[in-house]
This record gives C-alpha cells, structure tokens and sequence, in this order.
C-alpha cells in the first residue's frame, strides 16, 4: 500500500503542497507564492491561472523532494483560502475575471442594497451576517459588471466556485469532465447554504439573482470527489478530502469534538469552536459555521471568530511603511522597548470583523506622544493581534457558557514569542502549540486519509498531537483589566469613518 497522503494547501499569500506520512509528520513541500494584485483601495486580487499553474509546479516540488512519484501517494487532500470567489467559463476554462479575495470590501454597495436595513436578514439560515467577506456578494458583483458575464450565467456557460473547487474542477481534468463541487465547510461560507438542510437555498439565490446552475454541488468534507486527470503527475489518485482553511486547521489540532477549539495566527486570525452536532447561534458577534462532515456521518458545526487583520498588519508595516524588512523582525524592534508606551493599533483596514462587524471602522494609531519611538509601534502591532483575539474568546466564552482553559494555536505568526507570551497575559489562560503547525495542511491530508481507509478513524488521529510548546500568563490582573479597557476605548475611535 502507497505510505503517504499529499495536501494541496490553496492559501491567501501562497500555494503549499505537503506530503504527510501515517504518523501526520511532513515528508516534504513545494511552495510558491502568488501575486497580490490591488487594483483599487479596498480592493484584493489573485489571478486564478496562476493559481492552478502553482498548484502544479508545487506537487512536482513535494514529490521530487520526497523523491517520490503518484504510485507512493494514497490519497490527495485540498485545503483552501476560503470565501475568495472566482467565475469561469465551463467550455474554455477560463476566469471571466480574477479571482475576488476574502479581505476585499469592494461589495459594500451590494450589501446594503441586500440587508436594506437588515444585514441579519439571512442569519438564522446560514449562519452570517450579509458583509463583504463571503462570497455570495462577490459573485453579485462579477455578474453585474463583467461584460457578458449575467448573459453567460443564465446560459449556463459559467461556474464558480472558492479556490478549492477551481482545484478540484481543474484537477480532475477541467474542460474535459472536471468534477465541479465544494465540501459543506466552504459551502457555508457563500451565504447560500442552509445550516440544517446541507443545501442551497432557493430563495437567497433568487434575492442575490445568482444562477443555481453555476453553483458546486455540496459534498461532504472526506470522502472520494474524483481522481486526478492523466494529465496530472497525480494521475488516478483519489482526492478524497476537502476543509476550508480554518476547519483543515481545528481538524489538523484534532479539536474533533464538541469544547474543542484552536486559533489560526495568519494573514488574519481565525478561533474555531466546535459546537458538535448542535446549532448554536451566537448572541456575541461570532458566526455559525460547518466544523465538519465525514461521508454520510452527521456534520459538526462551531461557531468561528474571524479577525480580519493580523498577520497582514506585519507585512503591510514591511511593505507599505518600511519600518521592517521581514516580518521577523517586527519581534527584535518590539523587543528594544518595555511596553506599548501607551501606543494602541487598531488595524480596522477592512473594517471590523468579530466581535463588531463594522464595515465603516478604519485603522487607528492612538495614544502618540512625543516620547513614543518605532519600537512601540512595533509593540503595538503586534499586541492588537493579541487584543483581538481576547474579544473574540470573551465572545465564545459567553455565546458557548463554558470558560476555555487553553488555546491551541497555529499559523505563521506563532514564531513569535513575544507575541504568545503577551497573548497568554492578555488572555490569562495558557496558549499551546503542537509539534506539526502545518495543522491547515495536515487536516486536509487527514480527511482524505480518513476516507480512503489511510487512518483508520478519529482515536488514530488524535494519537498525533502532541505538544511542543506552552506559554503560561505571567500579568497581574488589574493590569490586564487596564490594557483591555484602554483596546477598548481605541477600538471605538476607529467607528464610522467612512462617507
Ligand atoms: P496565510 O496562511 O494566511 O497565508 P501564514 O500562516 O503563512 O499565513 O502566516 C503568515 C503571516 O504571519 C504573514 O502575514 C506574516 O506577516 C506573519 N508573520 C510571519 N512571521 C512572523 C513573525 N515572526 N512575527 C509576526 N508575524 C509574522
């Protein structure tokens, strides 16, 4: 029998292709970045071309790497940025338009005219608010200003689908009988899914004037979707797993069950609480999301906290300021300063995401003084990370009843230690990282081993994790009482400051 499993990790800044062995170790990987085209303020990009041609190159790295050809592969996993919409042409294969990118508010327009007043409306039924981060408004958006493109849909020419299905379709032979279907976890962050039925739902297509036909059909999270095409150095191997990022990753932590959870520290940062076979709507913020579906098992739900800026605070500090030049190094400038020196960073860049949901929020640098220096901005860069991730585990806290007394972390950011030391202060409960932080790869991989009889079930997988590292807290309470409070009165000076 073949040894290994290979994930496919379609992410916001780059495609991974990791090949794990039985014990969730990584073998090899092949990366590559992509471009992050922003055409306009406000605006996010990805060329979905250069996505699939990446998505090739790096499995030809991870295999030749591990030195090994499709034959030693059992089964392929895809993992995906989530809610980022791309629209193509099922008869030539080709993208109407660029993919349209999680972070992008481009939207706005088409959400208030949806909520009229309400961006609740839909709530109860799929489990989100109407806001520019899902991609249901993003394909709104492409119907109604690709030239064509409305025409074309109710044709039936076009499909759409989040990046997992663009590699799915394009995997599995594209123009020439490429499978077109997502699993529930990305399903249920379209805002066209009904939480209870696993479906589409008419009457918000019909609200929204998207085509049913352009929509994937609905799969569970594990099991055989197709195999690769001959033309792929895959070829004939099932793939067999697909989980959004965030659920790939509470998956690759083994959180399987209901009062498990984790923290994504990524571009932005993701806490994903699994909430078992129950429903639970949040009273505090929090969306209601799929965790996961096995086959024909029951799906498990969990409510999800989404920052949208955190990691990407970093590189736009690197990129668009200059005040580094690695993200690394953001750790040696704050470590050159005790505290924040009163310095609070409210990176409301594309609004507020949980707890607030803010479309109009913009960021803020508050708290300056002459005696402030770039160290504490650096500080202060890095603490709103923590600051947010307190607001939204207070949100699980009091939405689930239950305290959390640890938090699995994962994700680029973790490498940083002043950053996890701080986040436990904040947080006053430890923070735990496992042994493979590759977790969004790993539980893709693990869905896909699952179904093809790999691992043989969840007690095999959790046997797995294991710990490298544990941050205790270390700050007296009413200090952290008194930084919470001064986030707090910063977060609010970011609120309406858009026209
Ligand atoms: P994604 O999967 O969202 O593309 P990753 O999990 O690879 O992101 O994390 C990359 C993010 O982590 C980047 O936004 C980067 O700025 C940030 N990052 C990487 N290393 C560090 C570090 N040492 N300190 C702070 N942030 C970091």
């Amino acid at each position: 029998m073949a040894e290994y499993v290979i994930a496919i990790d379609q992410g916001t800044t780059s495609t991974r292709a990791i090949v794990f062995d039985h014990s969730g170790s990584i073998v090899s990987t092949g990366q590559k970045e992509h471009e992050q085209i922003f055409p306009q303020a406000g605006w996010v990009e990805h060329d979905p071309k250069e996505i699939w041609d990446n998505t090739r190159e790096v499995i030809g790295q991870a295999l030749s790497k591990a030195n090994i050809t499709r034959h030693d592969i059992t089964a392929i996993g895809i993992t995906n940025q989530r809610e980022t919409a791309v629209v193509w042409d099922k008869n030539t294969g080709e993208p109407v338009y660029n993919a349209i990118v999680w972070q992008d508010t481009r939207t706005q327009k088409i959400v208030d005219r949806l909520a009229d007043g309400d961006v609740e409306r839909y709530k109860k039924k799929v489990g989100l608010p109407l806001a520019t981060y899902f991609s249901g408004t993003k394909i709104v958006w492409i119907l109604e200003n690709v030239d064509g493109a409305r025409e074309k849909a109710e044709a039936g020419d076009l499909l759409f689908g989040t990046t997992d299905t663009w590699v799915l379709w394009n995997l599995t032979g594209g123009t020439d009988g490429g499978v077109h279907a997502t699993d529930v976890t990305n399903a249920s962050r379209t805002l066209f899914m009904d939480l209870e039925s696993l479906s589409w739902d008419e009457s918000i297509l019909k609200d929204f004037g998207v085509p049913a036909s352009m929509l994937p059909e609905i799969r569970s999270s594990s099991e055989v979707y197709g195999t690769a095409s001959s033309s792929s150095l895959l070829r004939e191997v099932p793939i067999a797993g697909i989980l959004g990022d965030q659920q790939a990753a509470t998956f690759g932590q083994a959180a399987f069950d209901t009062g498990e959870s984790k923290n994504t520290y990524g571009t932005g940062n993701f806490l994903i609480f699994n909430t078992g076979e129950e429903i639970i709507h949040s009273k505090n913020g929090l969306l209601t999301t799929l965790g996961y579906k096995l086959g024909d098992a029951k799906p498990h739900y969990a409510l999800e906290g989404s920052i949208a800026v955190t990691g990407s605070l970093i590189q736009w500090l690197r990129d668009n300021i200059g005040l580094i030049s690695s993200a690394p190094e953001i750790e040696e400038l704050a470590k050159t300063v005790e505290d924040n020196g009163g310095v609070y960073f409210v990176p409301a860049f594309s609004g507020l995401f949980a707890p607030y949901w803010r479309s109009d929020a913009r960021g803020a640098l508050v708290g300056l003084t002459r005696y402030v220096n770039k160290g504490h901005i650096a500080r202060a860069a890095l603490e709103a990370t923590a600051f947010q991730t307190r607001e939204v585990l207070d949100a699980v806290n009091a939405d689930s009843g239950v305290d959390l007394t640890e938090l699995k972390v994962d994700g680029g950011m973790i490498a940083n230690n002043t950053l996890m030391q701080f986040q436990a202060d904040i947080l006053g409960v430890p923070v735990v990282r496992p042994v493979v932080a590759e977790t969004t790869a790993l539980g893709a991989a693990y869905a896909a081993g699952l179904a093809t009889g790999f691992w043989a079930d969840l007690d095999d997988l959790r046997k797995n994790w294991q710990e490298d590292s544990r941050w205790t807290p270390n700050m007296e309470d009413d200090e952290r009482d008194r930084q919470l409070r001064l986030w707090k009165k910063a977060v609010t000076k970011t609120f309406d400051w858009v026209d």
